[in-house]
C-alpha cells in the first residue's frame, strides 16, 4: 500500500526546520464553520472552479522557488487581477503566483474583509518579532488540510505594488500570519514543512481522503459518506481561519 507515499512529496522530509515536536498539533475539524455542503450552490460551483485552478501537492511547481518581477506592465497588471479574482471565488484569503503555476514573486491577500485586497510583488521580509503564535492554516493548494503552524506574530515587509510603486507593510495577527505563508509558497514551502513528521502524516491522510471524497476518519462523526455521494459533500468546510 502506498500510504502517504501517494503524493510523492519526498522534498518534505528534507527541508531543515526546527522541529515541533512539543506541539499540540492536530488536525482540527471545524465543525462550527459552515459546510461546503451549506454553500449555496452558485458559490460552491464557483468556488469547485477556482480551486481547479489552483496547483496542488505533488505538483513540483509548488516547490519551485518564484523569479522576482522586473517589468510592471498590463500583464502583470491582469496576473494580479485573476490572482485577486481567483482567490475571492475559491473563498480563500491569500494567493500566491506559484499556486497558479507562474513562477513570479507575486502574491495577494485579503485577510481582513473590511480591507481591500494587497497585492505584493517582490516582497521582501524586513523585519519579524520575537513573538511568535499558533494558530491554525490551511492552504488552497492542500485540499482539506488545517494545521496548527507557529509564526512570528508581527512583521515589517517591503515589496511593491502592481504599478512598481515601493510598498512598506507593517502588519500583526492574521494579516502577518498570511502574507508569511504567502511568502513561503514564492520559496516553494508550504506549511507541511513546518509542522512535526507526526502532524506531516496526518495531513497527508485528510488530504488523501479529502481527494478522494471520503470523510476524514478521526473526527468522531464517522464516515458518513460511503457509496454514490458526490465528492463535494465530504469536503471539509472552508474554516474560519482561511486558507491561502
Ligand atoms: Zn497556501
Amino acid at each position: 500500500m502506498a500510504d502517504e507515499e501517494i503524493l510523492q512529496e519526498d522534498s518534505v522530509e528534507e527541508l531543515a526546520l526546527p522541529p515541533s515536536e512539543d506541539a499540540d498539533v492536530e488536525v482540527e475539524r471545524e465543525q462550527d464553520a459552515p459546510a461546503v455542503a451549506e454553500l449555496d450552490p452558485e458559490t460552491r460551483a464557483r468556488r469547485d472552479a477556482a480551486l481547479r485552478h489552483v496547483r496542488k501537492l505533488g505538483d513540483p511547481v509548488l516547490r519551485a522557488t518564484a523569479v522576482p518581477v522586473e517589468r510592471f506592465d498590463g500583464a502583470l497588471k491582469q496576473e494580479v487581477e485573476r490572482m485577486t479574482e481567483l482567490m475571492h471565488d475559491a473563498l480563500g484569503i491569500g494567493l500566491a503566483a506559484t499556486q497558479l503555476g507562474i513562477l513570479h514573486r507575486v502574491l495577494v491577500y485579503h485577510a481582513i474583509p473590511e480591507d481591500l485586497v494587497t497585492a505584493l510583488v517582490n516582497p521582501v521580509l524586513e523585519w519579524a518579532s520575537e513573538e511568535r503564535e499558533w494558530a491554525e492554516e490551511g492552504c488552497l493548494s492542500l485540499p482539506g488540510v488545517h494545521v496548527e503552524v507557529e509564526r512570528p506574530a508581527s512583521v515589517r515587509v517591503r515589496a511593491q505594488d502592481e504599478t512598481g510603486e515601493e510598498l512598506q507593510i507593517e502588519a500583526e495577527g492574521l494579516t502577518a500570519r498570511v502574507i508569511q505563508h504567502e511568502m513561503d509558497h514564492l520559496d516553494g514551502v508550504l506549511i507541511l514543512d513546518r509542522i512535526s513528521r507526526e502532524a506531516r502524516k496526518e495531513a497527508m491522510r485528510t488530504m488523501r481522503e479529502t481527494i478522494e471524497g471520503r470523510a476524514p476518519q478521526q473526527s468522531g462523526h464517522g464516515a458518513a459518506a460511503n457509496g454514490g455521494q458526490p465528492a463535494d459533500e465530504t469536503q471539509p468546510p472552508p474554516d474560519a481561519s482561511g486558507s491561502a
